[in-house]
């Protein structure tokens, strides 16, 4: 008897993420209608299109004084594909924030691993609180790009192995890495996505800056992109303001 030859498993390296815009019921006149139910009462929402300029000078008043829970009356549903890595530092964001996440219990986890592209800085210089990240090398990149894919195709067939032994997905998948992609519901409003933007995107109007992971800064890079278009007066008081959320 011979053995069938079995089909080598095709891995996927990937460099980027992705997040999609599942729904959304977010727009600046949300912000204003809960902002001057304290003063107009139920007439507010007539008050809405009276006045552009001044609805614009609202936003940036409650941006400024940190008067945040107008932006809360707002809601936005992404679906999100990262590596696991990405995940861990994003559950960390507990308020104003629901999540769920694909099962490494109920499904087989999909042969699909992070490895950065060229683009990536691979090198750490400086000190905690300090760090700057500089260009690597070619050779750092090949040795990146050829140790993960290695250590990935590794960890991978010893999961098959275990799944084909009939050890259970719960238990086999302790073998993966967390540079394994994972897909996610993220549901936020505008203040909580405010607080995150703050914490994980390095830019130039930030009047606190951080210093965060370059793949969650992508994710949240993708996720303020879809904001910008659903609340521009919002987003626009938000850069104005230095970035901190109200
Ligand atoms: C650059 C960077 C480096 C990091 N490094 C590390 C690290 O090395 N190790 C690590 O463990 N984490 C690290 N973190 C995660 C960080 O400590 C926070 O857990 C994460 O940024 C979420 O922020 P948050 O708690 O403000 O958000 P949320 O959980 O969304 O909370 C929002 C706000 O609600 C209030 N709040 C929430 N929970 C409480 C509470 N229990 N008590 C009082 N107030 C509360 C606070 O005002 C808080 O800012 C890092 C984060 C960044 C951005």
């Amino acid at each position: 008897m011979t053995d069938t030859p079995t089909e080598p498993v095709k891995i996927d390296f990937r460099s980027d993420v992705t997040v999609e815009l599942v729904k959304s019921a977010a727009a600046d006149s949300d912000v204003l209608w809960a902002a001057r139910v304290s003063t107009a009462g139920e007439q507010s929402l007539d008050e809405l299109q009276k006045d552009p300029e001044r609805s614009k000078g609202l936003i940036n008043y409650l941006m400024r004084d940190r008067h945040g829970s107008p932006f809360e009356h707002n809601s936005m549903t992404f679906f999100i594909s990262a590596p696991i890595f990405v995940f861990r530092e994003f559950m960390r964001h507990r308020v104003g924030w629901s999540y769920n996440e694909e099962s490494g219990r109920y499904r087989e986890l999909q042969p699909v691993f992070y490895v950065p592209d060229t683009s990536r800085k691979l090198v750490q210089e400086g000190r905690p609180g300090k760090y700057v990240f500089v260009e690597g090398t070619p050779e750092q990149h090949e040795l990146t790009s050829r140790a993960m894919e290695d250590s990935y195709r590794r960890a991978y067939e010893t999961y098959q192995e275990m799944l084909a032994a009939g050890v259970a997905r719960e238990v086999a998948r302790a073998v993966l890495p967390v540079g394994l992609y994972s897909s996610m519901y993220a549901t936020c409003n505008a203040r909580s996505l405010m607080h995150f933007l703050g914490l994980r995107t390095q830019h130039e109007l930030a009047a606190v800056p951080s210093f965060p992971q370059r793949e969650i800064e992508m994710v949240g890079e993708k996720m303020e992109a879809h904001w910008a278009r659903l609340m521009p007066l919002t987003y626009a008081a938000f850069n104005k303001n230095g970035r901190v959320a109200p």
